[in-house]
């Protein structure tokens, strides 16, 4: 038996495409599958969105644009970080399209000027005039989940700096911005955290219409009692005030199940149990309410268990959870299904 299971469903992926391309109205889906499709694997990810619409992606890093290119063939592929002048060589050899955000633009390879209108992070501060190999503006939002104000300014920002230049292609809205800023959808949005399912406002996704693609499931490898003033794990932080089940879960934050998520709740044959205890490297406990056989199943994530939950009780973003989970075969064992 393996020690935990990740599946993920290119049909929720799908869904979640087909969402996002009726939110735009028009303007362009970009799949964004950097960090391996936010640990949904970028190869599939990348090619149910681009299966029901979407066209083109993007990832963060060169070797990640290159690695889509074996995988997937001819797909329009964005490079949003930079590129050393070895890998603008290889972006150029491999038809990779990058994005300029200071220096020279390269010859011979197609670039999107990259504007900062607030993120304060990569970006021009003013755009020069576009020369040939330039295909596309862009900018990124700083705080599109959380900041309507700076948002609507940074639209304003960006409209009044590429109004002149609207034969290339304007993108600017993330996921937030493509949900809920009518006003940022230009002629494509770059999605990636809705893609998968997940919110990017770290609320429940299905107010959003989105359903969560990764499903992640262990098993009790050890059900035991604590008598009272008996504790479980590392520096003894959860201490048992009368006799309590626990069940030993054998996932841990080398798997992606971080330290700080003692107290989240995850499900034991489908009930809603809370981590108790230091969470170790390779296990950690949960509460029970009863004697449950070893192998009963429970699920990290998924059916009901969501990532925003785990991530407000870590004091973090989903984003960081999902890319976190481990997905080596030495320790997981992944799935790609349909549904
Ligand atoms: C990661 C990223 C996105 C996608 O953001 P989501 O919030 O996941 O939709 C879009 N644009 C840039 C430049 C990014 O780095």
């Amino acid at each position: 038996m393996s020690r935990s299971d990740v599946t993920v469903d290119l049909g929720a992926i799908r869904r979640n495409a087909r969402r996002l391309l009726r939110a735009l109205e028009g303007a362009e889906l970009w799949a964004v599958v950097k960090a391996d499709g936010y640990g949904h694997g970028a190869a599939d990810a990348g090619a149910a969105a681009l299966g029901v619409g979407a066209t083109a992606l993007c990832v963060a890093t060169v070797p990640e644009g290159l690695v889509l290119r074996r995988a997937l063939g001819s797909v329009r592929v964005l490079v949003m970080g930079p590129a050393s002048s070895l890998e603008i060589t290889e972006a150029r050899e491999a038809g990779l399209e990058l994005a300029i955000g200071d220096g020279e633009v390269p010859e011979g390879v197609r670039v999107h000027l990259k504007l900062d209108t607030g993120m304060g992070r990569w970006g021009l501060a003013e755009l020069p005039a576009p020369g040939r190999e330039v295909v596309g503006l862009m900018s990124h939002f700083a705080s599109a989940d959380c900041d309507a104000a700076f948002t609507e300014q940074q639209v304003a920002r960006f409209r009044a700096a590429t109004d002149a230049h609207s034969h290339l292609t304007r993108h600017l809205a993330n996921s937030a911005g493509a949900l809920r800023y009518p006003s940022a959808r230009f002629d494509a949005a770059r999605c990636g955290i809705a893609l998968y399912g997940i919110s990017p406002f770290g609320t429940d996704p299905a107010e959003d219409g989105l359903e969560p693609a990764l499903r992640w499931n262990s098993q009790l490898a050890q059900v035991r009692r604590l008598e009272p003033g008996e504790s479980t794990g590392y520096g003894r932080r959860f201490l048992a005030e009368r006799p309590t089940w626990i069940g030993i879960v054998p996932v841990g934050y080398a798997d992606g199940f971080r330290r700080d998520l003692t107290g989240t709740e995850i499900r034991v044959a489908g009930e809603p149990r809370r981590v108790v205890g230091t969470i170790s490297m390779d296990a950690f406990a949960v509460e029970l309410d009863r004697e449950l056989p070893v192998g009963t199943p429970v699920t990290l994530l998924g059916h009901g268990v969501l990532a925003e939950a785990h991530a407000r009780v870590a004091g973090t973003i989903a984003y960081e959870l999902v890319t976190g989970i481990s997905r080596t075969p030495e320790r997981t064992r992944c799935a790609i299904v349909e549904s």
